[in-house]
């Protein structure tokens, strides 16, 4: 037999070794604005043009390149930052790995200009999936400046797997904000489709913070600062109140690199114990300073995982730190956020005394119970030990219960519309619900007990509402008597001025003012007495995080609407709103499940209720 080993064409090889480095338009922004920062620039601008997928331009105005090393550059494992193994124990630089611009240019078609400071001539050259098409001398500015056009124009299958637009551009702003965010000293602008999305001139760490989430932000911010022989911990915390229910609002920055950590993650959710509504997150911004030596960041192609020599004592600090944060500026909560939507905080004045934040006690903790009925209500626990030990207990549910393993915002599945559910509970109207653990309303119907989750029943009621409202196009607009002028941030900005029809038909009347800005005229009937501004920011928050779930616009726009002005857990209704609510869940198209696929309720059989008592 002959031999068959060859080896591969070296542009095969990197259109291979590429995968693991370019996986979108936002890979591409982020080694491309690292780069230019390596390369000492103070103004870096980023220019976008359909979401990346046609061309993202870097222009930066750093130290530039030689004739030779704007050759070399393209060439994997070319870098001017390390030279021997031993260096990647003291890297400060965010590139070191050298395969970044070889990468890109295996999978797109690049352009670079670059220039020495001093130099009279630049040089450009053309580079088309790994082959060389252009090399000469260029008149051009000092610093360097990538074109890189058609991504994946010769992997039609990447580019077949990118997403909308809208997605694409959500992960470039995304890592666009990672490098402003650690580098307040330079000026940055983003330029998209033409028009600008931000301008950041040289400031200060907050002051940076806030131009990228917008003005509201100054007020959250809670400074953290530890300086301990390990590593100092520098930055901010957001007040509990400004938590939210989706993630994305949380940093680390190691060396002023951005990295994700779900271990030290824990560390900050464990400092907040007790501070935050179940299942909200925290906003932190945290920068760590460490010697390079006691950490590796040669562990992941994107080198956004980062190992620690001792990150137990990194835990610790961080946990410390963010506690006496917290405590320093008295932040504990008076009430029991359970039972109420918003969480009240003491106020700090002058003579008000310095406390550390105290252990709150769950008022669901049932002692009697297993570790996972501590989550829900002691009766789903009961039930769950029923599914181990009764055999056959499961033909008395009328509804397949599907246990929650996962949070909505972590785990999506689409929209149920099967049509083979079991029909509606014989139920009668005038039945007096109770509600239990204000999370559940229980009331009986003709085959036993009904248990409806509160907050999934009235999402879903939301959602069918609102799914019609944006396909009529009607919906009922409350005016407000003094128009609010709220100022959002650019991302905000960006996803409102994409969906400004179909929030029309949801109910909001807007003016989106000059950027960042806008009037809020009216609000949709029926959501109670929330402040248009609270309103406005947690449904762009929800959808923005919604649509980045592949669910179509309609149903991201219905869904974020419903979660935002849904009934909540913990909130105490009224009979009349039991019963209205019940009515209007059965009145649904589907009503036993939400819209994010998880059950509304349950009836537990009159015989499965007898076997107990035998
Ligand atoms: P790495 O950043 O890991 O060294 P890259 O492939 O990203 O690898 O870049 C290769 C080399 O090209 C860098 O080490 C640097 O010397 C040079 N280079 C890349 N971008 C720029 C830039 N914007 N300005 C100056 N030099 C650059
Ligand atoms: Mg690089």
């Amino acid at each position: 037999m002959p031999d068959i080993i060859h080896m591969l064409p070296e542009s095969v090889a990197n259109q291979i070794a590429a995968g693991e480095v370019v996986q979108r338009p936002a890979s591409v922004v982020k080694e491309l604005m690292e780069n230019a920062i390596d390369a000492g620039a103070t103004s870096i601008s980023l220019l976008v043009k359909d979401a990346g997928k046609t061309s993202i331009q870097v222009i930066d105005n750093g130290d530039g390149m030689s004739e030779t090393d704007a050759r070399m550059c393209f060439e994997r494992h070319a870098t001017s930052k390390i030279k021997k193994s031993e260096d990647l124990f003291h890297i400060m630089t965010k590139g070191f790995r050298g395969e970044a611009l070889a990468s890109i240019a295996a999978v797109a078609q690049v352009e670079l200009k670059t220039k020495r400071k001093g130099a009279t001539l630049g040089s450009r050259i053309d580079i088309e999936g790994s082959r060389l098409r252009k090399q000469e001398e260029e008149q051009c500015s000092e610093g360097t400046n990538f074109l890189v056009k058609n991504l994946f124009f010769n992997v039609p299958a990447r580019r077949y797997f990118l997403k909308s637009d809208p997605i694409e551009f959500r992960h470039i702003v995304d890592e666009f904000q990672r490098v402003v965010l650690t580098h307040p000293d330079n000026e940055f602008t983003l330029i998209h489709n033409g028009s600008e999305i931000f301008r950041l001139y040289k400031s200060s760490r907050r002051q940076r913070i806030v131009n990228v989430f917008g003005n509201r932000y100054n007020e959250k911010l809670v400074p953290v600062e530890e300086n301990t022989d390990i590593v100092r911990v520098e930055g901010f915390i957001g007040k509990p109140e400004s938590s939210r229910k989706t993630r994305g609002e949380q940093f680390f920055f190691v060396n002023n690199r951005f990295i994700r950590s779900t271990y030290l993650h824990h560390a900050i959710m464990g400092a907040f114990d007790g501070l935050l509504p179940s299942g909200n997150f925290p906003l932190y911004l945290l920068y760590l300073t460490i010697d390079p030596e006691q950490i590796d960041i040669n562990i992941h192609p994107t080198k956004t995982e980062i190992k620690f020599r001792d990150e137990r004592a990194i835990y610790a600090i961080l946990h410390a730190a963010v506690k006496r944060a917290l405590g320093k500026h008295n932040i504990s909560p008076t009430l029991d956020f359970e039972q109420e939507r918003g969480i009240q905080l003491t106020v700090p004045t002058s003579s008000t005394e310095i406390k550390q934040p105290v252990i709150r006690v769950n008022p669901e903790f049932n002692p009697f119970g297993t570790h996972q009925e501590k989550k829900e209500s002691p009766l789903a626990g009961w039930f769950n030990q029923r599914e181990r030990s009764t055999e056959g207990w499961k033909e008395l549910l009328e509804i397949n219960r599907r246990i929650d393993v996962q949070r909505p915002e972590e785990h999506r599945s689409d929209i149920v519309e099967s049509d083979q559910l079991p029909k509606k509970p014989e139920w009668d109207e005038d039945a007096i619900p109770f509600q239990i653990f204000r999370k559940y309303l229980m009331v009986e119907v003709e085959k036993g007990l009904l248990l409806v989750d509160q907050q999934r029943a009235h999402r879903r009621v939301l959602f069918e509402r609102y799914s019609r409202q944006l396909e009529t196009g009607k919906g009922l607009i409350q005016q407000i008597l003094f128009p609010e002028e709220i100022e959002i941030s650019p991302v905000q900005f960006i996803a409102l001025s994409g969906i400004q029809k179909e929030i029309l038909s949801l109910g909001f009347d807007l003016i989106l003012t000059d950027s960042n800005k806008v009037t809020v005229r009216g609000i949709p009937a029926d959501v109670g007495s929330v402040t248009a501004g609270k309103l406005l920011d947690e449904f762009i928050e929800q959808y923005n995080n919604e649509s980045a779930l592949h669910l179509d616009k309609r149903s991201s726009l219905a869904w974020a609407m419903a979660i935002s002005t849904s009934v909540k857990y913990g909130q105490m209704l009224t009979l009349p709103e039991m019963q209205e609510l019940l009515k209007l869940l059965f009145a649904c198209h589907q009503p036993y499940f939400s819209a994010n696929n998880k059950p509304t309720m349950i009836t537990l059989g009159s015989s499965m209720l007898d076997q107990q008592f035998l």
